[in-house]
């Protein structure tokens, strides 16, 4: 079975502020390290759980985080950005299940790590089909498209409950409990590592065993942002097809999760450009 893994930063071990998950950050060289390992060990926990070859997607802030030379050589690596779909590029039929490393809750959450959804400057809350969806839901559902399960999810025990909420019995790992946005208590990065390293043997074993169905929502998607101002708005409804639905808020009807995805990518970018 090949596994896609999709790693982002804000849900690692020990990861609890901007100033660790920016490039510019001071922290960032080390928690950056953090995150190759946790993202290692999913690798190699997926090996050990039977996969016959991995993909790791580099999913946070510009998409070049992890330290190549750092993962199992096993793995291969998409890098770098624009990706056309984002956090989930790559995957496909060819992948037997999704799993989501260093995940985070959604924009608005209460105690959740760095809560945002896509893109924290700008979106202030997302909704399809009139419930709130976080990038897990988001992100499962492209894979879900694909055929693809997601059998694992990693980050604050914020994401964790959210991921089962959405997505049933995935396996999870809750690396850190916030206590607000910007605090939590956090497992060592060996302890994160060994217990993510398990996790994914299991997830793989059990994706195996056909214990994990495809989250595919029915019927198309109707996606509502709610801005932080009338000017990201405003610079959002530029999008053909947009409904501006009241001052600050966007819809669009998706045929699919693919389209989804590409129009959050194409409101949030086309928002960014309006932050002074
Ligand atoms: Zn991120």
């Amino acid at each position: 079975m090949q596994v896609y893994i999709s790693v982002d930063m804000e849900g690692i071990a020990g990861v609890v502020h901007v100033d660790q998950t920016r490039r510019s950050g001071h922290d960032y060289e080390r928690a950056r390290r953090w995150m190759t390992a946790e993202a290692d060990a999913a690798i190699q926990g997926a090996f050990d759980g039977g996969a016959t070859g991995v993909l790791v997607n580099d999913s946070h802030g510009d998409m070049r985080n992890l330290v190549l030379e750092e993962l199992d050589p096993r793995a291969e690596l998409i890098s770098g950005s624009l990706k056309p779909l984002s956090m989930v590029q790559g995957v496909g039929a060819a992948f037997g299940c999704a799993l989501f490393v260093g995940y985070h809750a959604g924009a608005g959450t209460r105690a959740g790590i760095l809560d945002h959804t896509y893109y924290g400057r700008v979106v202030a809350r997302c909704r399809v089909n009139r419930r709130d969806w976080n990038e897990t839901a988001i992100n499962a559902a492209v894979c879900g498209a694909a055929g693809v399960p997601v059998a694992l999810v990693t980050g604050d025990s914020a994401v964790c409950a959210q991921a089962r909420e959405y997505l049933g019995e995935v396996e999870t790992v809750a690396v850190k409990d916030a206590i607000t946005r910007y605090a939590a208590r956090s497992f060592h990065p060996t302890t994160a590592c060994a217990t993510i390293r398990a996790a994914a043997a299991t997830a793989v074993e059990r994706a195996l065993d056909g214990a994990f169905a495809p989250f595919h929502p029915d019927g198309p998607l109707a996606l509502e942002i709610t801005f932080v101002n009338a000017g990201a708005a405003d610079a959002a409804e530029l999008v053909p097809g947009t409904e501006r639905v009241d001052g600050v808020t966007c819809g669009y009807v998706a045929p699919d999760a693919a389209t989804l995805l590409q129009v959050i990518q194409a409101w949030t970018i086309l928002a960014g450009s309006t932050v002074v």
